[in-house]
């Protein structure tokens, strides 16, 4: 793990961590919502554990605020609290008629047992195993949680209700999610996570759009690259989302000090254009995002007029294919051609990182021993795809 981390954003990350334990007043809630999507009803409920352990390890990753509703920092959570406030948010439930899908969201990982001690998630599994209502259940985790055992005790207790284990892999490239987000893994952790949930449940996979310092047209053939990475896997889902802005994190830092522009709702047309030509009934690509739990401060964005048509059209991709995405039109379309014309003249990805972080290191006044830390920077072949003829 920790050759997959970067130490500089971690410094940087703990120095929000800091300012946050000194503003923070909001005490962690149990949240529930019940949202109606073009695939069937939706019910999202999130528990307030302690949240996400690579906090606590790493300062998290570059973008991720979750942890600003977690009430950090906090002992783990006890398991009857976290059991009973489960109990609560489910029953208000009970008397829907309809199916739904539950997604159970821990600001980290369900399967980590510094959030969820076995005993807390045993009882949590029993009762999703007990609701009728419910069809489909998702949980979400880093892949470093995921063994043959913990599997084998969730199909075994949910009885036939299907089963879908979400990993946010962020990026396939592994210098992009150790370098641009310090996620704090490796493809290869993810790979082995990922055979062993195939075969017992559903894979599905979060991938980031334009996570910081990669440009426009860099960001475009990262996520077209890594959804392709993820169609490998049979039966998988790769859900999209781009980067929105989060309290307490180095993504609202370079944001707020125009070092960071939000992606283009264009770049994400031209993602789900350039997807949708290999998207196949057994893969499923969806792009969402939009509504993020907690509510962003900043959304990928166009001219801000057409912003909206934008997000419907996007949000129908993978619902009915790339057709969902042509010949949406606005005057904005010839800037943000232009942007992309920009970027393939920036200088490589690599020496931009390079600059970056050397900004950071004096700004934050990390010391020249972190600097001398500086990674050999290697940015992959593909850190500049080719940006296709005629979009
Ligand atoms: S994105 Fe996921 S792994 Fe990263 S800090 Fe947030 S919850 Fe943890
Ligand atoms: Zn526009």
């Amino acid at each position: 793990m920790e050759s997959s981390h970067s130490s500089i954003l971690s410094a940087v990350a703990d120095r929000f961590r800091v300012e946050m334990t000194h503003h923070q007043t909001r005490k962690p809630q149990t949240v529930s919502v019940l949202e109606s999507t073009p695939e069937g009803n939706k019910l999202k409920i999130v528990l307030p554990t302690r949240g996400c352990s690579w906090v606590y390890k790493s300062g998290g990753c570059s973008m991720c605020g979750f942890i600003a509703l977690s009430g950090y920092p906090r002992e783990p959570v006890d398991s009857g609290l976290l059991a009973g406030r489960f109990r609560t948010e489910l029953s208000k439930y009970r008397d829907i008629r309809d199916a739904f899908s539950l997604c159970v969201f821990t600001n980290g990982s369900f399967l980590d047992e510094n959030e969820i001690a076995p005993d807390a998630r045993l009882d949590i599994l029993r009762q999703i195993a007990a609701c009728r209502q419910v069809a489909e259940v998702r949980f979400e985790t880093r892949p470093e949680y995921v063994t043959e055992d913990v599997l084998e005790e969730i199909s075994d207790v949910l009885q036939g209700k299907r089963l879908q284990i979400a990993i946010g892999l962020e990026t396939a490239n592994d210098f992009v999610r150790r370098f641009c987000i310090n996620k704090g893994f490796s493809y290869d952790d993810f790979d082995r996570a990922a055979r062993l949930v195939i075969g017992r449940g559903q894979l599905v996979v979060y991938l980031v759009v334009k996570p910081l310092f990669l440009n426009e047209l860099e960001a475009i053939g990262d996520v077209v690259e890594s959804a392709r990475a993820v169609m490998e896997f049979e039966g998988s889902v790769a859900v999209l989302s781009p980067v929105n802005i989060q309290p307490y994190t180095v993504q609202q830092y370079l944001w707020r000090t125009r070092r960071y522009r939000l992606p283009w709702l264009w770049s994400l047309v031209e993602i789900a254009r350039q997807i949708g030509q290999t998207d196949s009934p057994s893969h499923q690509v969806r792009i969402s995002g939009f509504n993020s739990i907690p509510g962003p401060q900043g959304l990928a964005h166009n001219c801000g007029r057409c912003d909206r048509q934008m997000i419907d059209a996007l949000l129908r991709f993978g619902v009915d294919d790339a057709k969902a995405v042509a010949g949406l039109d606005c005057e904005c379309l010839g800037r943000w051609q232009t942007v992309i014309r920009e970027a393939e003249q920036d200088s490589p990805l690599e020496e931009r990182l390079r600059q970056a972080y050397m900004q950071l290191i004096q700004e934050f006044d990390l010391g020249e021993d972190i600097a001398n830390e500086l990674p050999p920077f290697q940015a992959p072949a593909d850190a500049h795809p080719s940006y296709p003829a005629g979009s």
